[in-house]
């Protein structure tokens, strides 16, 4: 009940910028004056209610058979009818203002997409948003569902606070056209040669069919043309993400100023902390283990004997040169590293490692795979090629053969911290740190069964950075497998960290770099597109930077972990001063 007089008092003064609300962070209601929590008033006075009814009832059943007139009444039955009435006009009051304000005050289509209550905006898009069409089909009104169409809440115009774009009587048309299915959504940039007109229309068209407003997410101020047929489909609009700057972080003799993109209060400050201790302390190194992204075909043979067949043929390093060459043809810069081939009964999973310049490479490994399958089936007729990945790679997954043989960029990256920085800047001492460590991410995520995970949060650094420089955000799964470790050094004065990290999958080329803020972001590093000196010296000078900023990063949260300041400052950064009070209260 409370829940739902806050949603209604809600939706009336609901043109406050949508913000999520924390739990704790609820406005005082006028129900925390009352003496009694509220449940428990309504308890008593349904309880008062039907007692007295019920007795009333019972009465009056009585009265009847024995022939009394209803109009002679006791004390008893006064009190009861003044008890009835009383607790009615009380529930009367209490349910019904609400019922009468939800018919009298009932939002407007946009009103409700930026309400901000979170329970009820949740039961709504957990009814509303059950599609009975895929994701792509969900614009594409050409394409009809084989189940029956769920009714759709149509509004026939959402309009946005500010309109961005100014519609023409050619643009209403063809928004009637793909709000009616005549014309596909995604054929919008096509026919009409604009993107930035196709966004326009599009997101209209959305409006209209699912009667939920987009004001918010901006539309202008965005190329449409930079992304098509390259970084996504079917636009109407894009997302702001915040770009902090950590730094400087002195990593090999050089300074970077390190772009992170992220909504997580704290997370910048505390990985400029650790820049600032690995400064004063004089930087920190890092080294390239190995460089080579993946890709695992699976093939299927009717014998496993065929399958081992292959795994030989594959392994001899006579045939490596040939097949090398085969590989290499798919780019310039393409180069076959190594096969590594693992079976399960007849069917082979072939793992082909190459070096892909400053690309992240996934494209040009899968080019080159595929010339080498082709090539293979001249020996191998009876290959079954089952898929050109076999998760054998392994893409976007947590696997344990990234973390041991590594994918991409293998990095490891060590800083030794004065013991003075530890005290000064972290707020801590060495002692703390290396047993911290020792418990929390060594032993700690052992006991968690962890795999990759013996670190403190490199996974938020790495997504923050891979945000800002247009990497791929879903490969920070194994992008941010990372063992920190921390041991005390110069006779227990001054701490050794280090981060390894062996599946770093970054580009300069390719993907979302080209695009304009990411490029920016790139620019600042000094790793804009291809290096022109030694291809992919840029891409791997970024993901030292990534290490480097990781590094910095476990540095800060380990010391915040260490003296037991984490919770104040994710209060002081993270939330509203208003429940740092409440919390230190
Ligand atoms: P990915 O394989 O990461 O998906 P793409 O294949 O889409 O990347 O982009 C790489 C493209 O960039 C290729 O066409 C490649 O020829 C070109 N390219 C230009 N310079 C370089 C470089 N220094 N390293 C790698 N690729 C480069």
């Amino acid at each position: 009940m409370e829940t739902h007089r806050r949603s209604s008092t809600n939706s009336v003064r609901s043109h406050k910028p949508a913000r999520p609300i924390a739990l704790e962070d609820d406005s005082t209601k006028a129900s925390d004056a009352l003496p009694l929590p509220l449940y428990l008033t309504n308890a008593v006075f349904f309880t008062l209610f039907f007692s007295a009814v019920y007795f009333l009832l019972c009465r009056w059943r009585e009265k009847i058979r024995s022939s009394t007139p209803l109009h002679v009444v006791t004390f008893s039955e006064i009190v009861a009818i003044l008890a009835s009435v009383a607790s009615f006009i009380y529930l009367l009051g209490f349910f019904g203002i609400d019922f009468v304000q939800s018919l009298v005050l009932r939002p407007s289509a946009d009103v409700w997409a930026t309400e901000d209550n979170e329970v009820e905006s949740e039961v709504l898009l957990r009814n509303e948003d059950a599609r009975h069409v895929t994701c792509g089909q969900a614009l594409d009104r050409s394409i009809r569902s084989l189940q029956p169409p769920a009714p759709i809440v149509t509004a026939e115009k959402v309009f946005d606070e500010m309109p961005v774009t100014v519609m023409t009587e050619e643009d209403e048309e063809i928004i009637r056209s793909v709000v009616s299915g005549m014309t596909p959504s995604y054929s919008l940039e096509s026919k009409l040669g604009d993107c930035k007109r196709a966004a326009a229309i599009r997101r209209e068209a959305l409006q209209r069919i699912t009667g939920k407003s987009l004001s918010g997410l901006p539309l202008d101020g965005f190329d449409y043309e930079s992304i098509l047929g390259q970084c996504c489909e079917m636009p109407v609009g894009y997302v702001q993400i915040p770009v902090g700057i950590a730094g400087p972080l002195l990593l090999n003799g050089r300074e970077y100023s390190v772009p992170m993109a992220t909504t997580e209060g704290c997370l910048v400050a505390s990985t400029n902390r650790g820049c600032k201790a690995i400064h004063l302390s004089g930087g920190a190194t890092s080294v390239l283990l190995r460089d080579g992204m993946t890709r695992a075909p699976v093939v299927r043979f009717d014998t496993a004997k065929r399958a081992a067949d292959l795994k030989l043929y594959l392994e001899d390093p006579e045939n490596f040169e040939t097949l090398a060459c085969v590989f290499n043809r798919s780019s310039r810069f393409a180069r076959l590293q190594s096969i590594k081939c693992a079976i399960a009964g007849k069917n082979l999973y072939l793992r082909f490692s190459c070096f892909t310049g400053d690309a992240m490479g996934m494209n040009m490994v899968s080019k080159g795979v595929q010339n080498v399958l082709d090539f293979l089936q001249t020996d191998f007729p009876d290959m079954d090629v089952i898929g050109i990945s076999g998760n054998f790679c392994s893409d976007k997954k947590p696997a344990s053969v990234n973390w041991i043989e590594g994918r991409g960029k293998s990095v490891v990256c060590e800083a030794i911290i004065n013991g003075d920085v530890v005290r000064k800047v972290l707020k801590t001492s060495v002692e703390s740190l290396v047993e911290l460590n020792m418990l929390k991410n060594l032993t700690g995520s052992a006991m968690a069964g962890a795999l990759g995970g013996f670190n403190a949060h490199a996974s938020n650094i790495v997504t923050a950075v891979y945000i800002a420089t247009g990497q791929d955000p879903a490969q920070n799964v194994e992008s941010s497998h990372c063992i920190t470790m921390m041991e005390a050094v110069n006779g227990g004065k001054d701490l050794h960290v280090s981060v390894t990290m062996p599946s770093i999958e970054v580009g300069t080329v390719g993907g979302g770099t080209r695009l304009a803020s990411q490029s920016a972001c790139l620019n600042l590093l000094g790793v804009k597109g291809a290096s022109k000196e030694s291809p992919g010296a840029n891409s791997i000078l970024l993901a030292t930077i990534v290490a480097g900023a990781v590094l910095a990063g476990e540095l800060s949260l380990m010391s915040a972990l260490a003296a037991g300041q984490l919770v104040k400052s994710h209060m002081k950064y993270n939330r509203s001063s208003k429940d740092v009070s409440k919390v230190s209260s």
